[in-house]
């Protein structure tokens, strides 16, 4: 189940619990990157080069971030710094998913009139 259906049917009791297990797994929140890595390729034009054949050179790598109402930017990501840069965006999911189910069980303890 997701959304706020699954806060339902639970004690305010269990979910205050639940919601402080969660605080507990969530990443360091330094440790945090929005967007996602994007592949390259790219033809090089040399006459002769085996690149033509194929997708190109690559891949090379770019974070790519999205702005509202903007298109989204791009900057090229080092082949030593890719993992890491893994690690950050998946924490960002993971703050945002934990952030999110948090505000659920707020949610339903406002609902149901009960102490925060
Ligand atoms: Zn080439």
């Amino acid at each position: 189940m997701t959304g706020p259906m699954k806060q339902l049917g639970k004690s305010s009791s269990a979910l205050r619990k639940r919601r402080q297990s969660l605080l507990g797994k969530l990443p360091p929140l330094e440790a945090v990157l929005r967007g996602s890595l994007i592949e390259r390729y790219k033809r090089c034009g040399k006459p002769g080069c085996k690149c033509a054949d194929g997708p190109g050179h690559g891949p090379k790598y770019y974070l790519s971030v999205s702005f509202p109402g903007e298109r989204p930017q791009m900057d090229y990501v080092p082949q030593e710094d890719i993992e890491a840069t893994r690690v950050l965006i998946a924490n960002f999911h993971e703050v945002r998913t934990v952030l999110e189910e948090v505000c659920e069980i707020n949610r339903e303890l406002l609902r149901r009139r009960e102490a925060l």
